[in-house]
């Protein structure tokens, strides 16, 4: 219980940040909250009936709740199971409920030239962004991260053959923090469709997909500005998109006056320096949430690039000096709210 609310509280400024809601002279909106992959779940449907919404909501709790144990890297999950096998060398059958993520999730690494990579499990426990209960509050030994680092870790390392895979890198130990939430809201937004829901949002602390529409008009997003609980831009949403955020302020400690955050560069081992939050839209949430950790490691040098290998087009990131950067089809949907940012860097087109 108290877990919970200690969750909630920390997550509670996430929640500000998200549907701007429209005129009422629109539908009326059924809303519902969730708690799964550590974060609220808010749910809005529009234009449903009270039966569908009642279903809808049985529906996604069962769906979330499923999806926070199955694939949970380090309580008793299959991914969990998968992990402990892939420690023998040996080869064994993974459970089909993980199976098809690890392949996508394999497929987005390369893409991001492994700045996405959900094989560095081990290196995010070394840091205690592993657990949500723990009071990490000093950076790891540097020898204990050499180490780690030195024996690159990556989903590239996994044969696999039809159902059955196998490793000979022990440093493989996979955590799909950084994209499990997007897919998991794919999943659900598809079962929100089978029972005949075609407008709503999903939203998992601030990253969501919205299908559809509110009444007649779009919906419009709001996205939470990285150093204070204001909105720092909006959005509206063209017909079935994914608005994902990754962030420095999600998860971190200070030591010796340094922040140190839950977003690590697998090629150094330590917080991802530059960025302090990437948004991305995109149709699907499992790419786009893949995409905003990747871009976020790549920072204000590398962004353009690894968003176009991995076909993503649009982006905005926040630098640590407080510039934005985006792409020109960003720009032109981005409104800001608020003060403008005092520095906007626009790209070449992705
Ligand atoms: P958020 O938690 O804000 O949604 P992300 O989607 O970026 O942010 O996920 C961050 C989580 O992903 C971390 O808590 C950690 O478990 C994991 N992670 C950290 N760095 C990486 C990385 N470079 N590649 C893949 N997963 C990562
Ligand atoms: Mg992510």
């Amino acid at each position: 219980m108290s877990y919970l609310y200690a969750h909630m509280a920390r997550l509670a400024p996430a929640l500000l940040f998200t549907v701007l809601l429209s005129a009422c002279s629109e539908p009326p909106l059924h809303r519902d909250q969730l708690f799964a992959f550590g974060t609220v779940i808010d749910i809005t449907l529009s234009d449903v009936t009270p039966q569908q919404a009642e279903k809808a909501l049985e529906i996604l709790n069962d769906d979330f709740n499923y999806m926070h144990t199955t694939w949970h890297p380090w309580q008793r999950s299959a991914l969990s199971r998968t992990n402990s096998l892939l420690q023998t060398g040996a080869r064994f059958s993974v459970a089909p409920s993980v199976l098809p993520l690890i392949l996508r999730a394999r497929e987005l690494s390369r893409a991001s030239d492994g700045l996405f990579n959900p094989a560095i499990g081990q290196l995010i426990k070394l840091w205690g962004f592993h657990s949500e209960s723990s009071d990490t509050e000093l950076p790891p030994d540097a020898d204990a991260i050499k180490a780690l680092m030195d024996m690159r870790p990556s989903l590239g390392d996994l044969v696999v053959d039809g159902i059955t895979m196998r490793t000979a890198n022990k440093s493989v130990y996979i955590d799909l923090g950084a994209f499990a939430k997007g897919y998991g809201v794919d999943v659900a937004i598809g079962h929100l469709r089978e029972i005949g829901v075609h407008n709503a949002i999903i939203n998992a602390g601030g990253d969501l997909r919205a299908i559809g529409t509110h009444g007649s008009r779009p919906w419009h997003i709001g996205i939470r500005h990285p150093r204070s609980k204001e909105v720092l831009a909006s959005v509206d949403i063209q017909g079935d998109e994914s608005v994902f955020t990754s962030g420095d302020y999600e998860r971190y400690f200070e030591y010796k006056g340094k922040r140190y955050h839950h977003i690590l560069d697998p090629r150094t081992g330590y917080p991802a320096a530059d960025t302090t939050s990437v948004t991305v839209i995109h149709s699907d949430g499992a790419t786009a949430d893949a995409a905003t950790t990747a871009l976020f490691v790549a920072g204000p040098k590398d962004w353009h690039r690894i968003a176009k290998q991995m076909g993503i087009k649009y982006v905005m990131l926040v630098a640590t000096d407080g510039s934005v950067y985006m792409n020109p089809a960003m720009a032109s949907r981005i409104r800001f709210e608020g003060a403008k940012p005092g520095s906007i860097h626009i790209s070449p087109p992705l």
